[in-house]
């Protein structure tokens, strides 16, 4: 690799898709990464919501490089251990009762999406096929996940999309069954906070209701927790902190803590509606991911869990009314800085200063490592702070 010109070469073979930062890193350890000049910055946005512990952990590296070392792939032809383990895990701290693996958060949900228009069909008629999703939702960026975002705006130029998608406004019972009372719907999913849409915790009441209507519809209930699952709000699962239950959860970013892993958990209204045929990924399951998925999942626990809500304290309370930031929002280690100045500029000066945050359509958005020791934290929220002062004329 040496006198590679990093930023050049992937202008010249990587696909045009990203709008990357101008910053190479080349090596991480906990909420510090460096990049190719040696330069340290604090991390808090964890590879969006994926690295868990941070770069490098010790026990989860320790963890990948045995199972590597050990079996690192077999295909689902043959029974391995650590996704069985793993799957019994979610389904004794969730409730649910199967698990379906994969490896990304679009293929979760397509795999939920799935479940529910096969579990409407065979109960209700093949008719009865429409999932109902909402505005300013983000899915994943397959074709049918797509269709289930419900912003224009990741739509255009790859149309038709998957047909049989009605996408309703957030916090509106109303409008939601007026779709259940008039149209065949099979399922309804929502992130209990929306990620890409700005970091939007969605109403306590509206999620209640929703699960209420569901149930009355027989609509199966579908939380996506790819960005807000596996303790980023202070609970395993973001549902968890509205007090309702779910049929489906899908899952992945943080569960593997830097892995391609996917899960989609079945409760059991959809438990027994794969069957041997029906669906299947060669890489799902893989030992790797699930070993290392095991080891993020044994640590969050009460302890760790509660950190990330004190943590999530720490942030609000040191940035709410300082000068320049307009509103928190968000739950847990997952929040959203609305700045008056553009939240690409603070952005930008946040990374001259040695911080990596990101951005949630036209806020900051924070996802560091549930583990950030608080110090680090401290001195990151200066450095924002900093950014978002609007410059004195
Ligand atoms: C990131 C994300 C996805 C897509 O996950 P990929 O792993 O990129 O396919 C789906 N849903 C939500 C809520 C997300 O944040």
């Amino acid at each position: 690799m040496n006198g590679l010109n990093i930023k050049q070469t992937d202008s010249a073979y990587i696909a045009h898709t990203y709008a990357r930062f101008d910053v190479a890193l080349v090596r991480g350890k906990g909420s510090l990464v460096w990049d190719e000049n040696g330069r340290e910055y604090i991390d808090l946005a964890a590879g969006i919501a994926v690295n868990t512990f941070g770069y490098a952990d010790d026990v989860w590296a320790d963890c990948v490089a045995k199972q590597a070392a050990t079996l690192q792939h077999t295909s689902n032809l043959y029974y391995t251990e650590p996704c069985v383990k793993l799957a019994q895990m979610l389904c004794e701290r969730t409730g649910m009762k199967k698990v379906f693996f994969s490896n990304s958060g679009a293929e979760a949900n397509e795999c939920a999406i799935k479940a529910a228009r096969k579990y409407a069909a065979e109960k209700k008629g093949q008719e009865y096929s429409t999932i109902v999703t909402l505005l300013n939702s983000f899915h994943g960026r397959t074709l049918t996940t797509l269709a289930a975002t419900g912003q224009d705006v990741f739509h255009k130029d790859f149309t038709p999309l998957t047909p049989g998608f009605v996408s309703v406004p957030v916090n509106d019972l109303a409008a939601a069954e007026e779709v259940f009372r008039t149209q065949k719907v099979a399922g309804f999913i929502m992130e209990i906070v929306q990620g890409e849409g700005g970091v939007m915790p969605l109403d306590k009441d509206y999620v209640t209701g929703m699960a209420k209507l569901c149930e009355q519809y027989d609509v199966v209930l579908m939380c996506d927790e790819v960005q807000c699952g596996n303790g980023r709000t202070g609970a395993l699962y973001a549902y968890m902190n509205y007090g309702v239950k779910p049929d489906v959860v899908s899952t992945a970013k943080g569960l593997s803590g830097g892995l391609p892993l996917g899960a989609t958990m079945l409760g059991e209204k959809v438990e027994a509606v794969f069957t041997p045929g029906s669906h299947g990924s060669t890489f799902g399951g893989n030992p790797i991911c699930a070993a290392a998925a095991i080891s993020v999942l044994e640590r969050l626990d009460d302890k760790l869990l509660n950190e990330v809500k004190q943590k999530s304290t720490l942030i609000i309370e040191t940035l709410n009314g300082q000068p320049g930031i307009e509103a928190v929002d968000g739950m847990g280690l997952m929040i959203g800085v609305k700045t008056k100045k553009d939240a690409g500029d603070v952005i930008k000066k946040c990374l001259a200063n040695g911080l990596l945050v990101i951005k949630a359509k036209d806020k900051v958005r924070l996802l560091p490592p549930l583990n950030i020791p608080q110090e680090l934290l401290t001195k990151a929220l200066e450095v924002l702070k900093e950014a978002a002062k609007e410059e004195q004329p």
